[in-house]
């Protein structure tokens, strides 16, 4: 059976190191790390997306804000709120949650936070700075830079020689989780809905990485002998063995059956999941850091 790769307890070391780095930037005298959380509308699960944001930053020392703003919000008014954050100095990280309300443009409102403070790692500048490997500078987007430090717990940092095949091509997950992979020397297939004979495909990657959406979509016989399986996917399926109505999240990995033949593989609930929101304080430390004129904190 596959070592079951624990992102709970990768993510408590993340935040522990967060909690260190910060308490060294206060004794040097700086500013303690700032993050700002921006949410428009009443989404529940954005709420409580939010909520454990703006919880976990306290936990680690940071300066928290968060300003929760109506349903009818302006473009204007958000905007606004951007720019002032952009010119505030207590703030590193600025996290506008989304999906936004229809009427607001969201890919003006990410290309309008400061690249410095783009924890999230959507702005094109930092886009472009992962696509040409300029990763000394570059903000990673937090569920990719997760499940990276997730591999490299398994595999080490240089993945030379390894085939790995990332299923799904979004800006949030697929492109950028390519990208660190070729940045580690991995030969990298990107596949997506397109994509002929996905499941001999799959079978040639000594990592795998599904990031599609699709519940249990990869089946046990897609999974290379020894490969590690990244499961990215949290999808809600019901549940009626636990009850009427009832609900469980599965991945967009077929677990049971993966974790036969692969090497090392992360679960659903308890995998990549945690790591995001561990990344994103991960994010803001490091962008307090360079804010003060450090080097650059390593995860
Ligand atoms: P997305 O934007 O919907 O992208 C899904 C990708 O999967 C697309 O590139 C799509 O291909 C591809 N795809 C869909 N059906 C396919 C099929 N039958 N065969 C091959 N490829 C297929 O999703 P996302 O935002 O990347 O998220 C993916 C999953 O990760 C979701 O379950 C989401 O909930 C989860 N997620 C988890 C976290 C976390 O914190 N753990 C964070 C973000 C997302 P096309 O491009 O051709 O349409």
């Amino acid at each position: 059976m596959a070592e079951v790769i624990d992102g709970k307890s990768v993510a408590e070391d993340v935040v522990s190191k967060v909690k260190a780095l910060t308490s060294e930037l206060v004794a040097k005298g700086a500013m303690k790390p700032g993050l700002a959380v921006v949410i428009v509308g009443e989404d529940p699960a954005s709420q409580v997306y939010v909520a454990s944001k703006s919880r976990t930053a306290k936990e680690c020392g940071f300066h928290s804000l968060q300003h929760t703003l109506p349903a009818d919000t302006t473009e204007e008014q958000l905007l606004k709120i951007i720019g002032d954050l952009n010119a505030d100095p207590a703030i590193n990280g600025i996290l506008v949650q989304l999906p936004l309300p229809g009427h607001i443009d969201a890919g003006k409102v990410i290309q309008t936070i400061a690249p410095e403070k783009d924890v999230d790692g959507f702005h094109f500048i930092n886009v472009g700075k992962l696509g040409t490997g300029e990763l000394e500078t570059a903000f990673v987007p937090c569920t990719p830079a997760g499940s990276m430090l997730l591999i490299e717990r398994v595999r080490g940092k240089d993945l030379s020689g390894l085939n790995a095949v990332v299923v799904g091509r979004s800006n949030i997950v697929g492109k950028p989780m390519a990208n660190l992979l070729l940045a580690a020397n991995c030969t990298v297939t990107i596949a997506h809905s397109r994509t002929k004979d996905l499941p001999a495909l799959a079978r040639t990657a000594d990592i795998l990485v599904a990031a599609v959406g699709r519940p249990e979509m990869v089946k046990g016989d897609w999974v290379k002998p020894g490969a590690t399986v990244i499961d990215v996917g949290i999808n809600r399926i019901p549940a009626p063995e636990k009850g009427e109505g009832k609900s469980r999240l599965v991945g967009d990995v077929a677990y049971a059956e993966a974790a036969k033949a692969a090497g090392a593989i992360t679960p659903v609930p308890g995998g990549v999941g945690p790591m995001t929101i561990a990344m994103l304080m991960a994010n803001t430390v490091v962008s307090a850091y360079l804010a003060a004129g450090l080097k650059r904190p390593s995860f």
